[in-house]
């Protein structure tokens, strides 16, 4: 198939009618929000869901989040909504932060790969909001990559994995988080966190105050455990490159890469010019915020390098340091070096 190139920087009104047009019939599109580009679909249409499945090659007990333009859409989503959802929604919404909370019937049942329960985000970035807005219709979307590659922070990420397979993709700028959002699921005996993202532990836990750090935010799940978000169980965001999360100071981390050989190093802007093998720099080792928003585009980058093997020096937790640190060590499949 033709994937139609809708160009948002030139010609914002035409690109999100058409775009609202192939969703309400049923079509996928790529669309850009401030955490990583989404491959959208109506959440009404099983038949458009699984397509998002299909085209992404998402396996297929990995559910999605539903993204609604205005809190009063909630309601078409979710069902006993508990009264935590709405303080979150008032300090969080619109914005990098997911729910999980009991799924609405309307919901089709593939969006939650058969679980009673739907992840729900009202994003900030306008694009998906006016696209959600206009067609009326809560958007179901995925990171728009091929599934277990990094996720897609540019419209070129998408259309390298995605070109051909989907209907449009909106060509908007680059996405300003540059990580996925903070997943928090409501439906347990206390909030618990699933997923790290630009909402940190410590802004929830001032709503959530019994929030839960669920273990597979920095831990690989032990054989034949059951994941409290099946995507945690999966290998993710990984380089073609052989790759290692390496912790340790700067100059721990420059002596060890300089005496390897075949390899390049994904390193801070600081150690950059001490570095003698190939190197990329994802920014300053002070700067989680940029860390984040390169962190996925290195990952991509990183294959056009041609070396066996990368070295990824391990960022602070702190922050959403603790969201880079969590994706990068899926990247690495938890293969960590501490020096
Ligand atoms: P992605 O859309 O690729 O950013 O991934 C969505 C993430 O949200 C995955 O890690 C899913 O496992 C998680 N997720 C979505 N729906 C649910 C749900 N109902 N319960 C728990 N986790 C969910
Ligand atoms: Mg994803």
């Amino acid at each position: 198939m033709e994937t139609k190139k809708l160009d948002a920087i030139n010609d914002y009104g035409n690109s999100v009618n058409r775009a609202s047009e192939i969703l309400k019939s049923g079509g996928i599109v790529a669309l850009p929000t401030e955490t990583v580009y989404g491959l959208a679909a109506s959440a009404y249409s099983d038949s458009a869901i699984k397509a998002v499945f299909t085209a992404k090659g998402r396996p297929q007990d990995n559910p999605l989040i539903v993204h609604i333009s205005s809190l009063d859409m909630l309601k078409d989503v979710a069902c006993d909504i508990p009264d935590a959802a709405y303080k979150c929604a008032e300090k969080f919404w619109p914005g990098p932060f997911t729910m999980v909370l009991p799924k609405g019937d309307k919901i089709a049942n593939s969006v939650s790969a058969g679980l009673n329960t739907v992840a729900v985000r009202y994003p900030s970035e306008k694009t998906i909001c006016d696209i959600i807005s206009l067609s009326g219709l809560p958007l179901a979307a995925p990171s728009a990559n091929t599934s277990g590659r990094p996720s897609p922070t540019t419209a070129a990420h998408v259309i390298d994995d995605l070109d051909g397979k989907i209907d449009a993709v909106v060509i908007g700028g680059d996405c300003a988080v540059g990580v996925e959002s903070t997943v928090v699921s409501l439906v347990g005996d206390c909030p618990r966190l699933l997923r790290p993202g630009a909402v940190t532990p410590e802004q929830l836990k001032k709503v959530l105050p019994d929030l839960v750090i669920d273990d597979a935010v920095l831990e690989q799940l032990r054989e034949g455990e059951k994941a409290a978000s099946p995507g945690m169980k999966y290998k993710h965001y990984a380089p073609k490159t052989e790759a290692f999360l390496v912790e340790g100071c700067s100059n721990s981390f420059v002596k060890f890469v300089n005496q390897k050989n075949d390899c390049a190093a994904i390193c801070f802007e600081e150690e950059y010019y001490s570095i003698n093998v190939p190197k990329i720099s994802y920014g300053s080792k002070r700067n989680e915020g940029t860390l984040a928003q390169n962190v996925f585009s290195v990952l991509r980058d990183v294959d056009a390098l041609d070396v066996k093997e990368v070295y990824i020096h391990a960022p602070s937790k702190d922050g959403v340091g603790l969201a880079v640190y969590n994706r990068l060590i899926r990247a690495c499949a938890f293969k960590v070096v501490v020096l």
